[in-house]
């Protein structure tokens, strides 16, 4: 489809850094030691704390039904307020170190209104529940989760070393994360609903009964090929069609891959995309705990797919999708077109000749032809329904 070489295209946009140094009216030097990166440190954590204590504040309408009566709220409370201690470390480290003190100023003041408004010791009120809510709680939660396990892996096996956590599009991918786990129930309605109700009229029942007599083991195998050759034909389908190709080249749009790349998914793509796989298990008729082992696996594996991080073991790569294998996906290189479609299984492009893994060669660059994405998930979400 229509890839190409991006990389010399004009920047008429700022980098977050840049958009950052101008919010901040900071342009002093950003390398390790000048108190840039403890000033963003202090600015994350303290915002992760103040929306964690808002949801102590706010349950019914800021955490999801399903986690609100799970969490161990001892350990929650004391989570917020190492937080809060770190954030101000963090943000006093800053303005140590930097003549500049706008950022360590900012998380000094998130951090200050986590604790005004009673940072980890928050009585949770008694109340109703509320028919919207938002997932702030999955969001913080994700973000600390995925972070712990990708921000050690691409430190200590980089692709591309020189690659900066803070990159160009980062606060894009960011409000991708967000917005994907905030909007956890407009996402669950939008794909789960139509889902259910399609799959129960195409149900062939002697199919189901066939797959649930399986061991649950091989009901999983088998539902991770299903849901990948669901994918697969998805995914070909949305680089085909040009009205498709409109939504999908939102994800193809990044430059830098790391593993918060993979969040940038038009909403349109994602509803169309895990609806269909969705539809396909449960047509296949597994069993939930199995589905749910899918959905396990593939909230690990979209996101491990896309990070900046190079397995030592090469030759699993023929049989498991590993970063290079997704990497040449998103290749500028006309080579890299329309290839390796599959989010777990290879063999998939194998068997239908879209398998492209040129020995030991990453991809030298990632992006759409001769076009670049605004920044931005509003203007992102607005931009395949903008005329050219
Ligand atoms: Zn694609
Ligand atoms: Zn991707």
């Amino acid at each position: 489809m229509c890839y190409g070489a991006s990389m010399d295209a004009p920047s008429p946009r700022l980098t977050a850094e840049q958009w950052l140094a101008r919010l901040f009216a900071d342009d002093r030097p950003r390398h390790l030691g000048t108190g840039w990166l403890s000033g963003l440190l202090g600015i994350v954590l303290g915002l992760l704390a103040l929306l964690a204590v808002l949801c102590l504040h706010f349950p019914q309408y800021l955490t999801l039904p399903e986690l609100r009566g799970r969490y161990p709220l001892a350990l929650v409370r004391l989570a917020i307020d190492v937080a809060l201690l770190a954030a101000m470390g963090f943000a006093g480290l800053s303005m140590l170190l930097r003549r500049k003190k706008a950022l360590g100023v900012a998380g000094l003041a998130l951090a200050g209104a986590a604790l005004l408004l009673g940072a980890g010791g928050v009585e949770i009120p008694r109340g109703g529940a509320s028919a919207v809510y938002l997932g702030i709680d999955w969001f913080v939660l994700g973000v600390l989760s995925t972070a712990a396990v990708f921000v050690p892996l691409e430190g200590a096996f980089p692709h591309r070393r020189e690659q900066a956590a803070f990159r160009r599009g980062w606060l894009t991918d960011t409000q991708y994360f967000f917005a994907s786990h905030a909007l956890a129930q407009v996402m669950s309605v939008a794909v789960l609903a139509p889902a259910v109700a399609l799959g129960s009229v195409l149900a062939v029942t002697p199919v189901q009964d066939l797959i649930q007599s399986l061991p649950l083991v091989m009901q999983f195998a088998l539902a991770v090929m299903v849901a990948d050759l669901a994918q697969y034909a998805v995914h070909r389908a949305f680089h085909a069609v040009p009205v498709l190709w409109r939504f999908h080249k939102v994800h193809h749009s990044v430059e830098v891959m790391d593993w918060i790349a993979g969040s940038r998914l038009h909403l349109v793509d994602v509803i169309v995309t895990r609806g269909l796989v969705l539809l396909a298990l449960l047509v296949a008729g597994f069993d939930q705990v199995a589905v749910y082992a899918y959905l396990a696996l593939v909230s690990f594996h979209a996101v491990f797919i896309h990070a900046n991080f190079v397995p030592r073991w090469g030759w699993l790569e023929r049989w498991i999708a590993m970063p290079r294998f997704h990497h040449w996906h998103h290749g500028v290189e006309p080579e890299a077109r329309d290839v390796n479609f599959a989010v777990h299984l290879p063999m998939i492009d194998r068997w239908l000749g879209t398998y492209h893994m040129p020995e030991n060669r990453w991809p030298e660059g990632y992006g759409i032809a001769g076009e670049r994405a605004p920044e931005g998930w509003m203007r992102q979400l607005v931009w395949p329904f903008r005329r050219r």
